[in-house]
């Protein structure tokens, strides 16, 4: 199945870094997840994402198919035309950006929506960072998270979703923390905070606090949650980042109808698309699994998704950030492996072939569509 033409709803992506420090950034850290320097110095070159990421590259850039080649045939080209190209050949028709991260270093929304003008641009809140920012300005925690689950209900235009990167700060077993162990998590963070400078926060009863502020708003608003799931940022403890720790909140009459994406999910791809098949409000995305992992894994992964999960609850993203070579590369791999998952559903009986086209549709536009409209 060729499916170049369907466009992709890029539901979990970040912004792209600005023109000079792209031009000094290496390679290796765009293929993987370490942030261990060394890790990159000595083995960033050695993954299959890496190797397959140059052959790919090389073809785009028409030059040798190694790294330095790819480095210096990138020197010469104009980077926002470089961007518009890429963005066109990757097909990305949507593209909500998470800027919660690395603002310093990545353009804002507003610069990303001008660099590529033909793509509609909407923002992700990325919760915990949200929340960092506020702390200052409060003495307790009840009127802290008060005031954020009342910010966070206006309707603000241009917001499409709400993240959590709790896996990544202190796992996904979501507790019901007393309020006076909020209260004393709260004042040890303000007891240590430096004026003018958000804390990176990761105290589990505020988090978790938090959470239960926000998600039974999110769950009458209908803005969908964004959870980190498996595999991410090296500061998580990927036993506490299993999906399935989630479950209290699928089961909670109090958070009925709340939408949950599972982001990333590898390698608990199997655990996701479970939850997806049991509870209404369960979705399983793919992104950073694809492009990060062996085609056979990016494969894998989108059958494991399938193995239970009904056709409209699967989604494909990029999770690319920093440079459009990672959108392009994503969108390209994304495609193509969906595009042998479904030949294989036709070879089972599992789709007929006017199915699976329709199911291509579905993971890579419509259900992001539906979803996040
Ligand atoms: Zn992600």
């Amino acid at each position: 199945m060729d499916l170049g033409a369907i466009p992709l709803y890029d539901h979990h992506a970040h912004a792209l870094f600005r023109e000079s420090t792209w031009r000094q950034a290496p390679l290796e850290p765009y293929f993987g997840e370490a942030n261990d320097p060394e890790q990159h110095r000595r083995f960033g070159r050695d993954t299959l994402a890496f190797r397959r990421g140059m052959h790919e590259l090389a073809r785009f850039y028409e030059c040798a198919p190694n790294a330095d080649a790819v480095l210096e045939a990138r020197a010469r080209v104009g980077y926002a035309d470089l961007a518009r190209r890429m963005f066109a050949q990757a097909r990305i028709g949507h593209w909500l950006i998470d800027d919660g991260l690395w603002t310093d270093l990545l353009m804002s929304v507003a610069e990303c929506a001008a660099l590529i003008p033909d793509v509609p641009v909407r923002r992700i809140v990325r919760l915990e960072v949200e929340l960092a920012r506020m702390i200052e300005e409060h003495d307790r925690a009840s009127s802290l998270l008060t005031a954020f689950a009342e910010r966070l209900s206006k309707p603000t235009p241009g917001v499409a979703a709400f993240k959590s990167i709790a896996a990544y700060r202190t796992g996904l077993d979501i507790g019901r923390p007393t309020a006076a162990d909020v209260e004393h998590a709260f004042s040890e963070i303000r007891r240590s905070i430096v004026p003018g400078r958000p804390p990176r926060l990761a105290s589990k009863p505020l988090i978790d606090a938090m959470l239960w502020a926000v998600l039974p708003m999110a769950a009458a608003s209908g803005t969908p949650v964004q959870f980190h799931t498996g595999f991410g940022d090296p500061d998580l403890d990927l036993r506490l980042a299993n999906p399935l720790h989630l479950r209290p909140l699928f089961e909670s009459e109090a958070l009925r109808g709340l939408r949950i994406v599972c982001l990333h999910c590898y390698p608990y791809v199997r655990e996701a698309g479970y939850l997806a098949s049991v509870y209404p409000g369960a979705y399983v995305d793919l992104g950073l699994t694809i492009p990060y992992a062996s085609a056979h894994a990016m494969r894998t992964a989108l059958h494991e998704a399938m193995h239970l999960a009904p056709i409209t609850k699967v989604l494909l993203s990029t999770d690319a950030q920093r440079t459009p070579e990672t959108f392009w590369l994503a969108a390209r791999w994304g495609r193509r492996v969906l595009g042998d998952a479904l030949e294989a559903t036709i070879r089972d009986g599992d789709l007929s072939a006017d199915e699976a086209a329709g199911a291509a549709s579905r993971i890579l536009f419509d259900n992001a569509a539906e979803l996040y409209a």
